[in-house]
């Protein structure tokens, strides 16, 4: 996908502050983060949204989640706790279509969601 911003991170076409990145995903602090810890977590494939799903990408999606974990150890936010997010459509207020999870954590989160 050359015009997706996020495959152009994957590449290293733009700049990025990477976290973590093996063959199947890259992790990234996000550009504008609502808390003291935002990464976003992207399988390094394209795949719009989790809606694109098919179903041989279902071992890449446990990987994800094994990931999701990585990055709360590499943050320092598996103890204090964290929320995960995968914003899908116009509801969610999906900006980038490249499936990512934003993984969000260092401070008390406002509840109710939604
Ligand atoms: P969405 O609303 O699609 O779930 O979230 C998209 C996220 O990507 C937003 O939190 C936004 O700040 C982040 N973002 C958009 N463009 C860039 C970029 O070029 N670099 C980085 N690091 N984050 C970006
Ligand atoms: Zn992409």
């Amino acid at each position: 996908m050359d015009e997706c911003i996020f495959c152009k991170i994957i590449k290293g076409d733009l700049p990025a502050k990477v976290l973590y990145k093996d063959e199947q995903v890259t992790a990234f602090h996000d550009i504008n983060p609502v808390a003291p810890t935002h990464i976003l977590l992207i399988p390094n494939k394209h795949i719009a949204s989790i809606n694109e799903i098919a179903p041989e990408d279902e071992a890449l999606f446990g990987y994800m989640m094994t990931s999701v974990k990585k990055i709360a150890e590499l943050t320092g936010v598996e103890k204090s706790g964290y929320r995960l997010i995968a914003n899908t459509g116009p509801d969610a207020n999906q900006e980038v279509f490249h499936i990512h999870f934003h993984v969000i954590g260092g401070q008390r989160m406002r509840h109710p969601m939604g």
